[in-house]
């Protein structure tokens, strides 16, 4: 029997991990769940993932982990390469999600997307696809009324704000914070998979910031080439492989051999990456914003869905059990998650700027990932 939550009719603006993730928490403490999608079709891009064990932990909560674990590759460990491919050294990875869970799983962003959309819907979801929000009206302190951008109406008790690294709610909220480009770009593949690929390995001291890849699946790995800021007319699906090519030239070993391999006409996503924080409130009234809306860090540490599920989650679970004004609890979650994911934010940005500026006195990459993924291990 779902216990009652109380706000009862919450709207979650934006399909992603983070408002997947938090309609089917909330779906299942009870609350009467409706979530608009910009996009007509709502299904995941298929690049892959790094899930660590914090992010299986939240799977875990909310249903979906056995369902990701059919396809998704588990490991314990990271292994690091020089540029030619050679060993540099093994790292064992914390178990974040605790010692039942493995430390990190690659996913495919497709197969976890599909295990939540298919959750979402059968946890009674209403799901609009297409559709946004054009205004929000709390002239009442009781609730939100919501003008959707075909025209229709609706009044919530709560309205929640997953719609990314360029909120359109943190507009309507007016929140002014935007995000920033952190200085290096990425381009991103999907491949075969090759059989000896067990675990995430980086590649270091190449001509670029830092290759790497991960097993995804049972035939599936993907990669990447972590690079510098390069034209802007490329971000998206643009940039040819010869591009990622010639960029990765100097990088051996199964990188270099994967890459080889890959058809000519292979998608590329290749993207600018940005950072956010927003420290002023999350919420205004009975708005509130929440994933990377509100925070987002480079992929150094890969614990960016990380936090926003970690978001989600508690967020379901304060509304149940906290007490008081529904604009104090919401003060409480905030409190509760800002110091974690900013934590995880600075720790990114510090790894990123090392990568950077090569040579830095004192920089200590393995120092910094290992302490962050060690304080992780503490509940959210
Ligand atoms: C290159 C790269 C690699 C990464 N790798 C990892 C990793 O390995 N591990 C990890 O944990 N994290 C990783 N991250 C971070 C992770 O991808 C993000 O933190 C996470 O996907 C954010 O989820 P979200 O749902 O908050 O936002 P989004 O994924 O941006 O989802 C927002 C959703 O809202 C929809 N939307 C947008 N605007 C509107 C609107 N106006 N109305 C309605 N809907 C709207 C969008 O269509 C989208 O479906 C990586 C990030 C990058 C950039």
């Amino acid at each position: 029997m779902p216990v009652p939550v109380p706000v009862q009719k919450v709207l979650v603006v934006g399909g992603g991990i983070t408002g997947s993730v938090l309609s089917l928490a909330l779906a299942q403490r009870g609350a009467d769940v409706e979530l608009v999608e910009i996009s007509p079709q709502w299904f995941g891009v298929g690049h892959g993932i790094t899930l660590q064990g914090n992010a299986l932990k939240a799977l875990r909560s909310v249903g979906v982990l056995d369902r990701v674990m059919r396809r998704a590759v588990p490991f314990d460990l990271m292994r690091l390469r020089n540029a030619d491919g050679s060993l540099l050294t093994e790292l064992p990875t914390p178990r974040t999600g605790g010692p039942d869970l493995p430390a990190t799983a690659g996913a495919l962003r497709s197969d976890l997307q599909d295990a939540l959309c298919d959750a979402v819907y059968a946890h009674d979801v209403t799901v609009r696809l297409g559709l946004s929000v054009e205004r929000l009206d709390q002239s009442s302190d009781r609730h939100v009324d919501v003008v959707f951008t075909d025209g229709t109406t609706g009044r919530y008790d709560l309205v929640v704000g997953a719609d990314g690294l360029n909120s359109h709610v943190r507009d309507l909220l007016g929140i002014t914070v935007k995000p920033r480009p952190v200085g290096m770009s990425i381009f991103r593949v999907v491949a075969e998979r090759p059989a000896e690929m067990d675990c995430a390995e980086v590649y270091y001291g190449g001509p670029r910031y830092k290759a790497g890849y991960s097993p995804i699946s049972p035939d599936r790995c993907y990669a990447y080439l972590l690079d510098e800021n390069l034209d802007a007319s490329l971000v998206g699906a643009r940039a040819p492989l010869s591009l990622m090519r010639e960029r990765g030239a100097g990088y051996g070993g199964a990188w270099g051999r994967v890459i080889a391999s890959l058809p000519d006409d292979t998608a590329v996503d290749y993207r600018w990456i940005e950072s956010i924080l927003v420290d002023e409130d999350w919420h205004r009234g009975r708005a509130l914003l929440i994933g990377d809306a509100v925070h987002a860090c480079p992929p150094l540490i890969a614990q960016g869905a990380a936090m926003c599920m970690e978001d989600a989650v508690l967020l379901a679970e304060m509304l149940r059990t906290d007490d008081g004004p529904l604009e104090k609890v919401l003060d409480r979650f905030m409190a509760r998650r800002l110091p974690r994911v900013r934590m995880v934010l600075d720790n990114s940005l510090q790894l990123a700027d090392w990568e950077i500026h090569p040579g830095t006195p004192g920089a200590d990459p393995a120092r910094i990932m290992g302490q962050t993924l060690d304080s992780l291990t503490a509940a959210a």
